[in-house]
Order: structure tokens, then C-alpha cells, then sequence
């Protein structure tokens, strides 16, 4: 494990999350979930996979991330893993009992309330600045690339 502060990464993982966080940190709003990630009571594990696994486990404060796995989204964009990383961190910064209580209430549009916050927060915030896709759901097909940072699809 590689330590971040209160985060610790996997040190098969460091390479695509330093790239992916270099990335990210062009935008301030996840610039400032880094920042919290970094510097939490709560300590947070990052591990990667190679299954398009991408979510945040409230039990074991982990974040799974797939950093080869980008997402074409239903409006006809595309999302680069770091993206990615960047939702579950949002859950991961706010994980109490108000993120709680919104992931237990349904949402028609984003399946839950916690999803809709990080969806047309944080993640649209980034996509605008970043030049990606945004969602209008919580869906999306994963689809492979070369990078943490890619978004073109492997020929
Ligand atoms: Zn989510």
C-alpha cells in the first residue's frame, strides 16, 4: 500500500491514480474531494480491477475502480475512467447518514437521491470542465481504453 494521508492505494494502483488525480485536479470541485479524501478521519482504501468495477463499499470504506474501463453514456457521450474514480470518491468523501438516507430514496431519474447528488454535482462539474460526457442517469456502457485519461475506444 502506498499511503496518501488517510487513503491508501494499492501500490499496483499508483500509477493510473496519480495519472487519473493529475487529470482530475483541473477541476477545482474534485480537486477539493482529493483534498478531503486526502486529509479524512475516515481512512479509505483504493483497489483496482479489470471487470468495469467501479463503486464505493460504505462497510469497508474501499473504493473499487477500473482504470481501463471508460463509459459511453445514453445521450451519445463518453466518460474516461478518471471520471470514474471521481463519482466514487464524491461517495466516499460524504459518507454519513445523510448520504445514507439519500442512498435509500428513490430517485425515477438516478435510480437513487446520493446518485443524483454526485451525478449533477461533481461529476457534471468535471465533465464540463474536462471536455467529457455528462449523464442524465445513472447508466452508461463501459467500454475499454489504453489510459486512465482515455476516452478513444481500443481499435
Ligand atoms: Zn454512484
Amino acid at each position: 500500500m502506498v499511503h496518501y494521508g488517510s487513503l491508501d492505494v494499492a501500490a499496483s494502483a499508483r500509477r493510473d491514480f496519480d495519472q487519473a488525480v493529475a487529470y482530475l485536479s483541473q477541476d477545482p470541485v474534485e480537486r477539493a474531494l482529493f483534498a478531503r479524501l486526502e486529509h479524512g478521519a475516515q481512512h479509505v482504501t483504493l483497489t483496482t480491477n479489470r471487470h468495469d468495477a467501479d463503486y464505493y463499499d460504505p462497510n469497508t470504506h474501499a473504493i473499487h475502480w477500473d482504470p481501463h474501463s471508460a463509459m459511453a453514456t445514453a445521450n451519445g457521450g463518453r466518460q474516461s475512467p478518471a471520471l470514474g474514480l471521481g463519482h466514487e470518491v464524491d461517495h466516499a468523501v460524504h459518507d454519513g447518514p445523510r448520504e445514507w438516507q439519500r442512498s435509500q430514496t428513490f430517485d425515477p431519474r438516478y435510480d437513487t437521491a446520493e446518485e443524483r447528488r454526485v451525478i449533477t454535482g461533481s461529476e457534471r462539474h468535471a465533465a464540463h470542465t474536462l471536455g467529457e460526457g455528462t449523464r442524465t442517469d445513472h447508466g452508461g456502457a463501459t467500454y475499454r481504453v489504453d489510459s486512465p485519461v482515455a476516452m478513444a475506444l481500443i481499435a
